[in-house]
């Protein structure tokens, strides 16, 4: 393969504080092979490859930790693990991966789905045969009777097609890690938050320390990431000693759990969008605001702020994840919030925000793609930005701000046509909103006032 030259004006490689000028990069087979000043590099030869980046500023493409590719940017659990067959969530999530590659996202870790739906989503764009961003899979959540993903009712429980798997036992955690091992995810999801509360309120974790630390020394040994879900202090506290890779949110965390994550290098993804977006855009009439959830989510980000802001500062990792794949964060459109959110809600500078957005984050891809960086010797994923986002780091979500995405050195022309949303989820039977009473009509001068003798 003939090598491909790239001069950037400004490249900002994913590893530092400011930005370089002037620079040079080449790329050969897919990997960075320099990286210097245009006065030191080789000159490009006679049939090799020049792209000249102009005013652009060049980075490394964006990674999302936490983006539910086949959820079909769902508004309810029933529409996630209901309504369609896990055939039709691999499919529309091939779709929706263009929509996150457009976005500059050019490596996603999809933490939990049913199945082998995003595997198949993985292997296909592996091979070739579709565009999409390098992804790390998963499959099903490990729960137990206490926690996230096991939603419905115990006479339910959690039939195949379900994103949760229900594994009461220590021996049903493993053998479902070694299940899931062999239909090759690349990391293992735990539902660490449990359904119970102590009396001061306190959630209690849905494992015990000990079941945690071996699913996630299990997992290890198999050579697969561990990610977990885990507001509550305990959670935090069990998935942090047991070296989990990633604890998403961890906003209830405390002083030992800080401790703990910085001994064993677990890294924190807060994953805030999901609750700003619900705070800011939930109107009145939908659910998440009149059951009271959309408010609650307002004093988890007050508390959250809070703690987190500590956890920083104390230098526990940062990674970026969007909770893409619901109504309220549809793919391709937040992404890139998070990194404005752990400068203006965290006090990350921009740098530290983009560096947690890409390099940081690219921890939780297989080690055999190195990304996230522009480095000789990482695959060569990078964008270019109309502007400066050392500057503004909002401008990431202007899609028409993103003016390249390359995989691997290659120009990639994602496809994002319109869709019609009621035909791609959205398949709940739910027909009213309210309880249509006489008195209620009556009041909407839909019936007459009845007259009184
Ligand atoms: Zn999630």
């Amino acid at each position: 393969m003939p090598r491909l030259h790239v001069h950037c004006k400004t490249l900002f490689t994913g590893l530092e504080d400011q930005p370089r000028h002037d620079q040079a990069l080449i790329i050969e087979d897919g990997l960075f092979s320099h990286v210097g000043t245009r006065a030191s590099a080789p000159q490009p030869l006679p049939g090799e490859t020049l792209i000249d980046t102009g005013e652009h500023f060049v980075m490394p493409g964006l990674v999302d930790v936490h983006t539910h590719l086949v959820f079909g940017n769902a508004k309810s659990e029933e529409d996630i693990d209901l309504h369609v067959s896990a055939e039709f969530r691999a499919l529309r999530g091939l779709f929706f991966a263009q929509h996150v590659l457009a976005a500059g996202y050019t490596s996603v870790v999809v933490p939990g789905d049913a199945g082998q739906c995003s595997i198949a989503v993985r292997d296909a764009i592996n091979a070739g045969l579709f565009t999409g961003p390098r992804i790390a899979a998963s499959s099903n959540v490990i729960a137990n009777r206490q926690s996230l993903n096991d939603w419905f009712p115990s006479w339910v429980g959690t039939p195949e097609y379900f994103t949760g798997r229900l594994c009461a036992t220590r021996d049903e955690q493993i053998a479902e890690i070694r299940r899931q091992a062999k239909d090759g995810v690349d990391l293992i999801k735990i539902a660490m938050d449990g359904t119970q509360r102590r009396a001061n309120g306190e959630h209690i974790a849905a494992f015990t320390e000990a079941e945690t630390r071996a699913m996630v020394e299990e997992a290890h040994r198999l050579g697969k990431k561990v990610a977990v879900h885990a507001y509550g202090r305990e959670a935090v506290l069990y998935a942090a000693r047991a070296g989990v890779d990633v604890i998403f949110h961890a906003f209830f965390l405390d002083d030992a759990c800080i401790e703990a994550m910085l001994e064993s290098g677990s890294h924190l993804a807060p994953t805030f969008t999901m609750l700003a977006n619900n705070v800011e855009f939930a109107e009145d009439y939908e659910p998440s605001t009149r059951s009271g959830y959309a408010a609650m989510q307002q004093r988890v980000i007050d508390i959250g702020c809070r703690n987190l802001r500590r956890a920083r500062e104390a230098g526990v990792p940062f990674m970026t994840g969007s909770d893409s794949g619901f109504a309220i964060t549809p793919y391709g459109e937040w992404h890139a919030r998070e990194i404005e959110i752990l400068v203006d809600w965290l006090g990350f500078t921009p740098a530290e925000a983009l560096r947690a957005a890409t390099s940081v984050s690219a921890r939780m891809l297989s080690a055999t793609q190195p990304v996230g960086a522009i480095e000789v010797g990482r695959r060569a994923d990078f964008i270019r930005v109309d502007g400066s986002p050392l500057e503004n780091v909002a401008i990431l979500q202007e899609r028409d701000r993103i003016r390249g995405v390359y995989l691997g050195g290659q120009r990639m022309e994602p496809q994002v046509p319109g869709y019609d949303p009621y035909k791609v989820s959205d398949f709940n039977t739910v027909k009213w909103a309210e309880l249509h009473t006489r008195q209620r009509a009556v009041a909407a001068g839909k019936r007459p006032v009845p007259a009184r003798g």
